[in-house]
Formats: C-alpha cells, sequence, structure tokens
C-alpha cells in the first residue's frame, strides 16, 4: 500500500510528449536524465520542429538539429527520438491526425509512464498535446509537466528529486538550442531557480514537479 508510482522498480519505458522540439528538456530534462542514469528506456517525440519560429534566413529543421543534439546531451539513444512535422501553432486543426499518431506510437512504444504538458497550459499546441495525449495513453500512468511561463495554474503534485549532475545535464542540454537563446527562460539561472524551488518544497536540493495526471500501479 502507500506505494508511489514513480518509484523506479514500476517503470521502464518513458515516453516523453514534446509539442514542439525543446518542450520536453524544459520540463523535464532532469527526471529524464535520472530514469536514463537508472537504465530505464525514454523516447521524445517532438510534434513539430518549428521552421516557423526560426529567426530569418536560418536553414529549415535547423531546431531538429538542436533537438537531436540536446537529447543526445540527455542520453536518450537516436533510434528513440521521434519527430513529427505539424506546423506550430495549427495543432487544434490537426487534432484527429495527432491523436492517430499517439495511438500508434502507444502500440509500438508501450509506455509504462508519459510525461506530458499540464492540461492547465493555455499555449494551443500544448493544449492539444495534454487533451489528446490523455486520450491515447489512458492506460498509462501520466504526469503533466510544467512551463510557468504558459501555465494559467500548476499543481505541484508529484515531485522528482534530481541531482547536481543531472542539473547539469538539463542546462547543457537547452544550451544546445542556440536559435532559441534569447528567451529568458532559457537561462541557466532560472533553470536553476526552479528546480530550487521544487527541491525546497519537500526539502532536497534540486527536483522537477508535475501534475499528477493518472497514477496506476499494475500487478
Ligand atoms: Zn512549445
Amino acid at each position: 500500500m502507500g506505494v508511489c508510482f514513480l518509484s523506479m522498480n514500476n517503470i521502464e519505458r518513458i515516453l516523453i510528449l514534446a509539442p514542439h522540439t525543446d518542450d520536453g528538456e524544459f520540463a523535464c530534462g532532469g527526471t529524464i536524465a535520472r530514469y536514463l542514469e537508472a537504465g530505464k528506456e525514454c523516447y521524445y517525440v517532438a510534434f513539430s520542429y518549428c521552421d516557423d519560429s526560426l529567426p530569418p534566413g536560418s536553414p529549415k529543421g535547423l531546431l531538429l538539429d538542436e533537438m537531436k543534439a540536446a537529447t543526445s546531451v540527455l542520453g536518450i539513444e537516436e533510434e528513440h527520438k521521434i519527430a513529427f512535422d505539424y506546423r506550430v501553432r495549427h495543432f487544434p486543426q490537426a487534432r484527429q491526425e495527432i491523436l492517430e499518431d499517439m495511438v500508434r506510437l502507444n502500440n509500438d512504444i508501450r509506455p509504462d509512464l508519459v510525461l506530458l504538458p499540464t492540461k492547465n497550459d493555455t499555449h494551443q499546441d500544448h493544449a492539444v498535446i495534454a487533451y489528446e495525449g490523455f486520450r491515447a495513453f489512458k492506460k498509462c500512468s501520466m504526469l503533466g509537466y510544467e512551463l510557468p511561463w504558459n501555465n494559467l495554474t500548476f499543481v505541484s503534485s508529484g515531485f522528482v528529486e534530481i541531482s547536481k549532475d543531472h542539473l547539469q545535464k538539463k542546462i547543457e542540454a537547452l544550451g544546445c538550442y542556440e536559435s532559441q537563446a534569447n528567451r529568458d527562460y532559457a537561462s541557466p539561472r532560472y533553470i536553476e531557480s526552479l528546480a530550487v524551488t521544487r527541491g525546497v518544497q519537500f526539502g532536497v536540493r534540486y527536483a522537477e514537479a508535475f501534475d499528477v495526471v493518472r497514477s496506476i500501479t499494475r500487478l
């Protein structure tokens, strides 16, 4: 009784749903590094590599290259990186296709745990991934991740302690997104501050927080 489903023992395959390249690293890069260090399989899926968001004159697919570099820093294997090319800010028009892709991912990967945006995320693309993700993966444990600059509210009901090394990998991974380096939330100072804040909530040095969407402990 009372077994936390986040116990490493219950989880072998983790699927990270990132609406856009970099969302997964921002939200749970430390947790990904921790699970990989423990020998778990992590699959990273980005639904858009956001060519429309690139600075003028940038080569197409630049964010895809940056995502591949960033997820390698975390330790994700090449064959566990998946990217779709949905148009950024237009996910609501593609809801059904996105759902069908997710159903296929569920059949192929059979994850034990899915990390996805919290349903309180106000970005229209993130909201589609949060809601369609629930529909596609409702038989898995699910944690909603935070991206505070997008969140209307956030219920920090689940926590993963991370080490300084996991935090360093997260910061280094986000440093791979050179095309996005001007954003204030990309600074190492901010990333560390949030990890410190989440750690203070339960008395550890660093952590990442999640909104527990669904917690399943099977026999
Ligand atoms: Zn995003």
